[in-house]
């Protein structure tokens, strides 16, 4: 196989794809492609790969470079739980061995301890962030039984790519053209689960709220990680709107494959429109 080419792992496309989670495939395709490297996606539907009980070592995930898991509604979820749990010891694998894995909202949810219903139905998820998840009851009296809108959120996950090219390509830094110094992260929520990560654990917040609710409207974070593993609430679809994070799934999927690009490669011809929606979502309220 060229050591140009990624193969992106798509979770359960048919089941879980809310608010047009899709458009974060195609995100990191075009921005795969842009520089030069083919893209292949594998779909992961319900029961297409090795269970924690077959003997043998292949499944689709264990040959492929980045994953993604979209958000779905409580029944969605349920659907894919227990498969979902079957492939823990892959996922778990792909995860310590530094995989980048987005996964968003309901996908989110699923890789915590547990999700537990507004019914108080609680799904259990394959804990691997240390992030549990109750959904307010609809007779809790809150007014918002529901976080839903935008969200403008400080990004806090590391990107190791936009220190490197700040550094190489400095003279390139000021121009709004190239996404590469951006900071903040932008997308929609809807959600009635509150996400809350466990105190001095290994997962850390992904990112602190500057509008919008985040994880759980109350301690001011959005989203969890570990390693490359990130959960966040941002559909939008989040990835066209921040170009920097895409690359720094893309660059992370490269250095596990120990493949390097000099830092202009890095540079693609006109970045201005995904600048500028990025810009205009940072004033939506
Ligand atoms: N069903 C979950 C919740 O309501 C996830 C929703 C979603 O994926 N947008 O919290």
């Amino acid at each position: 196989m060229s050591s140009k080419i990624l193969k992106i792992a798509h979770f359960y496309p048919d089941l879980l794809n809310l608010y047009g989670d899709f458009g974060n495939i195609l995100a990191l395709k075009k921005r795969a492609e842009w520089r030069g490297i083919e893209v292949e996606i594998v779909n992961i539907h319900l029961k297409s790969t090795r269970t924690n009980n077959d003997s043998e070592k292949h499944t689709e995930l264990n040959s492929c470079d980045i994953a993604f898991i979209g958000g779905g509604q409580d029944k969605q979820q349920m659907a894919v739980a227990e498969d979902f749990l079957a492939k823990k010891a892959d996922i778990l694998e792909a995860v310590e061995t530094g995989m980048p894995f987005l996964a968003v909202c309901g996908g989110y949810q699923l890789l915590g301890k547990y999700y537990e219903t507004s019914e108080g139905e609680q799904i259990s998820g394959l804990n691997i962030l240390d992030v549990l998840t109750k959904a307010q009851k609809r007779d809790s009296g809150k007014k918002q039984n529901r976080l839903i809108g935008n969200v403008v959120a400080d990004l806090h996950f590391p990107l190791k790519l936009a220190q490197y090219l700040n550094l190489k390509l400095s003279e390139y830094r000021s121009e709004t053209k190239n996404c590469f110094n951006l900071k903040t992260v932008v997308g929609f929520e809807n959600h009635s689960g509150q996400t809350f990560i466990e105190e001095n654990s290994k997962t850390k917040p992904f990112a602190k709220v500057k509008t919008g609710f985040g994880n759980n409207g109350e301690d001011g974070f959005e989203g969890a990680y570990y390693k490359n593993l990130i959960g966040t609430y941002l559909h939008g679809s989040l990835l066209p709107k921040n170009p920097h994070l895409v690359d720094e799934l893309l660059y992370q999927a490269l250095k596990r494959r120990n493949i390097f690009l000099d830092a202009k490669e890095w540079l693609i011809p006109n970045d201005t429109l995904e600048a500028e929606a990025h810009e205009r979502a940072l004033s939506l309220r």
